[in-house]
């Protein structure tokens, strides 16, 4: 049997008892109250019924008590004698007041329901958004927890980067020394000079690798707040002064577009812009190397560009080369450690900027760009100034 038809089985047979309640009431009460208001009962019936069973049970237990109120309260001795007038309005007053009040109990009660519901609904949604609330802050309770860890973590670790370099560089000296007192002192005779010369090769090339550890590391230092105001024209005269020696040696030619101030530490842009010069010319083709430099705005940042027409590099690396100790070639084709863009990379981060490979197709040459943000003026107290130089660079 389906739940709705039980409900109303239960709903109808409620209202037959309810009617035979009331008459039984109406009848304990006849010796005290005798003929006045007939039908009180059965409409207190019917009201309790409309409330507690809608108005479909309330309807349905008036014409029950019309016939029960008539049989056994207005006329009991009445043996199937007509009704009069007074019987008729009385039995149609209860009528039509019980169906009115009935149906408008049902009305307030359906109202209330639905009222009700809602504040039921509302407030499991809002104990639902507070445990969401509170799972989201113990989320972030352990991602603080977890990023303090990592940092930690990371500082340890590049504090152990750094003690170990910096402890190595010392028996490094010894081995380099040892080997030239060995060449220096001992007839040529009385030692492998290849072997001698691997030493001293394999020990350059340690030190090599302990300084640009030693650089990546100190990346993470950031230098004085606020940010200086630099000019990148100077420190590009500065690095090209620096690398004289492979340009001559190269015949590379160095160009550039007025390059604008800036607000980064000199050293840090120094080291970018020599790591990318000194990669062009390094991985040069049969060509001299010829290397343009450009600088423009773009949005909120200045974009930094260094071309050249060297031996490029396959796009499928552009990702690769900026990785730790990443390398393209042997250590006897090009010398280096596979750091140099890492370092760019970090040194960029460090100052909110990116550096990706712009352009390259092999024996073509390639574009590296990094980007440097141009500082508001809520930041830095210099606006003025690198308001003006970004005009001036533009025009
Ligand atoms: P390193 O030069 O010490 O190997 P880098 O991190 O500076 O390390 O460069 C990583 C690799 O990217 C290099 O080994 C080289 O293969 C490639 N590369 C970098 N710059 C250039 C360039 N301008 N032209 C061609 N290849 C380059």
């Amino acid at each position: 049997m389906g739940k709705t038809v039980r409900q109303h089985l239960i709903s109808y047979s409620g209202a037959v008892v309810a009617v035979i309640a009331a008459t039984l009431v109406r009848l304990a009460l006849a010796p005290v109250v005798g003929n006045a208001v007939p039908f009180l009962t059965f409409m207190a019936a019917a009201i309790i019924l409309a409330w507690y069973r809608g108005f479909l049970p309330a309807a349905f237990s008036v014409p029950l008590s019309a016939f029960l109120g008539e049989r056994y309260i207005l006329n009991p001795s009445s043996n199937g004698q007509p009704l009069d007038r007074d019987d008729w309005a009385a039995i149609l007053g209860f009528a039509m007041i019980s169906l009115t009040v009935s149906f408008l109990i049902d009305f307030q009660r359906r109202t209330l329901r639905r009222a009700w519901a809602a504040e039921a609904a509302q407030s499991s949604a809002a104990s639902e958004n507070a445990r969401l609330l509170k799972e989201a802050e113990l989320a972030a309770r352990r991602l603080t927890k977890y990023n303090d860890d990592l940092k930690r973590a990371n500082r340890d670790l590049e504090l152990f980067a750094y003690s170990a370099s910096h402890d190595l560089q010392e028996p490094l000296r010894t081995i380099a020394i040892s080997a030239q007192l060995i060449q220096r002192d001992l007839p040529p005779d009385q030692f492998d000079q290849g072997l001698v010369q691997q030493i001293n090769l394999a020990s350059q090339r340690m030190n090599d690798l302990i300084q640009d550890v030693l650089a990546y590391i100190g990346v993470a230092k950031m230098e004085q707040e606020p940010l200086p105001t630099i000019d990148t024209q100077r420190v590009l005269r500065e690095v090209l002064e620096r690398l004289n020696g492979s340009i001559m040696a190269s015949e590379a030619s160095v160009t550039s577009n007025e390059l604008p101030l800036i607000a980064m530490h000199e050293n840090r842009m120094a080291q970018v812009l020599q790591n990318l010069i000194s990669n062009a010319i390094k991985y040069r083709s049969i060509e001299p190397p010829r290397i343009r430099i450009e600088a423009s705005a773009r949005d909120r940042f200045w974009e930094f560009s260094v071309s050249d027409n060297g031996m490029g590099i396959d796009p499928v690396f552009r990702e690769h080369i900026f990785g730790l100790f990443k390398r393209l070639h042997s250590q006897a084709e090009y010398p280096g450690t596979g750091m140099g863009l890492a370092i760019c990379q970090r040194i960029v981060e460090q100052y909110g900027g990116k550096i990706w490979l712009a352009r390259s197709e092999p024996g073509k040459g390639s574009t590296f760009c990094f980007s440097i943000p141009i500082k508001s003026e809520l930041e830095f107290g210099e606006s003025e100034e690198l308001r003006g130089a970004s005009l001036h660079t533009m025009t």
